[in-house]
């Protein structure tokens, strides 16, 4: 018979289990947290739009749009496109779902998205984002709500030390057009010593080579000049009003005057919180405000500011797990109180005690095996003079642990 083989998982993607998924779990389960002090609501959004949606608002010329996009036809004939970011899915559906009514709205979600990239640590060609948008709030103290839930959320999760939050503002349009003119002047200057991708972007998008990741653009990049010369009055008080905000929230920043990011729909704040320990991928969260993108999908001229930040980055970034819950061990040492063992850890978990059950396999095997499943206390049920008997013990269960435990206990055996 020929050889069936296995097929291979596709490039890029991870299969997430054991000591990975805890730590993925965990940054979830933290953001959903923060994301409900500062009063987000949690939405969820199509993983896969017409492809229009992500290359209107995204830009024909970034990477993500020109490289990375998982684009097919469907059988109707329809071209989609798998999600490459939230944003663009979200701003979607306040225009379409007729959200404007709602705004400014405070939006959160997570879940997986797909670019096509050369994997390798910390890239991925499906990954997962946690995300956080205001959509409809033109006024600063928006970004640095914002920027106080990412900071908040970082240091809740013990990452914040070796993390440096980078800030600039893009300014308004006069700003970018004065700012980007200097920038063309000065790659020109350098034409012969930038990257062919570079090359490209001198015609299209001159801002997009100072994100250049080419270590030949770099100093070229490094050396150009700041934003600040070209700041309108009106740019500079809102940038001013985003620090004094972040200064009173207590959110450190380093300002970074060459820092753009890798979409066109950026105004005013943008912003990464970055990390030396990643090696290349230190970019962990990143965002800015967007005032450009609702309209570029044929809505009104609608403000926003969000951002994302990977899960599988800031998984790897953790160092200490929060302690798991404490697990309880229940274990019929004999097939006649398979039943009643049955009974208590169902009644156990109604009581909120995680359990394990052993009730299978060799009985007398499973006192062994309930030692070693590492539980924090165990209950067995034993034969003793032909009747079952309990057996409890306490391995790691603190007093006020061990009473509930016991009290639930007691109420099993009462009913
Ligand atoms: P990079 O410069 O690393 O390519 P980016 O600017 O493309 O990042 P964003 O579009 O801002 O990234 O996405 C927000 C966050 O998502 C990043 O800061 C990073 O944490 C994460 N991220 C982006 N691309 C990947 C990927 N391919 N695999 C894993 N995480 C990613
Ligand atoms: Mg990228």
């Amino acid at each position: 018979m020929a050889k069936i083989t296995t097929p291979r998982p596709v490039r890029g993607t991870q299969d997430i289990f054991g000591d990975f998924e805890r730590r993925f779990t965990h940054v979830a389960e933290t953001f959903e947290r923060v994301r409900r002090l500062y009063c987000f609501n949690r939405v969820e959004v199509p993983v896969f739009e017409s492809t229009a949606v992500f290359a209107r608002s995204l830009g024909e010329t970034t990477d993500v749009v020109s490289k990375e996009m998982y684009s097919f036809e469907d059988r109707g004939g329809d071209s989609l496109t798998l999600r490459p970011e939230f944003t663009a899915g979200i701003a979607r559906a306040f225009l379409t779902e007729g959200w404007q009514q709602h705004a400014p709205l405070k939006l959160a979600t997570h879940g997986p998205v797909f670019r096509y990239e050369r994997p390798q640590k910390g890239r991925y060609r499906q990954f997962h984002q946690i995300d956080a948008e205001v959509i409809g709030a033109a006024e600063p103290m928006a970004d640095v709500e914002l920027l106080a839930m990412a900071d908040q959320l970082l240091k809740e999760l013990g990452i914040s030390d070796g993390v440096t939050l980078q800030l600039n503002t893009l300014g308004d349009a006069e700003t970018r057009d004065a700012w980007r003119a200097a920038l063309v002047e000065h790659f020109e200057a350098h034409r012969g010593d930038l990257s062919e991708d570079s090359l490209k972007r001198l015609d299209k998008n001159p801002m997009r080579i100072l994100d250049s990741k080419d270590p030949r653009d770099r100093p070229i990049a490094d050396s150009a000049p700041g934003i600040d010369g070209y700041l309108t009055a009106e740019a500079a008080d809102f940038f001013a009003a985003v620090t004094s905000g972040l200064d009173a929230a207590g959110v450190a920043w380093t300002r970074n005057d060459r820092l753009v990011r890798g979409l066109d729909y950026y105004r005013h704040t943008a912003f990464e919180f970055v990390t030396d320990r990643l090696g290349a991928q230190g970019t962990v969260l990143a965002g800015g405000r967007y005032d450009g993108l609702i309209e570029s999908l044929g809505g009104p001229s609608t403000p926003g500011v969000g951002w994302a930040a990977g899960i599988e980055r800031l998984a790897m970034l953790l160092e200490e797990l929060p302690r798991p819950p404490k697990k309880i061990a229940v274990v019929a040492e004999d097939d006649d109180f398979v039943l009643p063992a049955v009974q208590y850890a169902t009644t156990l978990r109604k009581n909120d005690f995680a359990v394990e059950a052993f009730v299978t396999a060799n009985p007398k095997k499973r006192h062994n095996r309930a030692l070693r499943y590492g539980a924090d206390a165990a209950i067995f049920m034993v034969r003793h003079e032909d009747a079952m008997k309990i057996d409890f013990l306490n391995l790691r269960l603190t007093d006020t642990e061990e009473a509930a435990l016991r009290a639930v206990m007691a109420k099993i055996v009462s009913a």
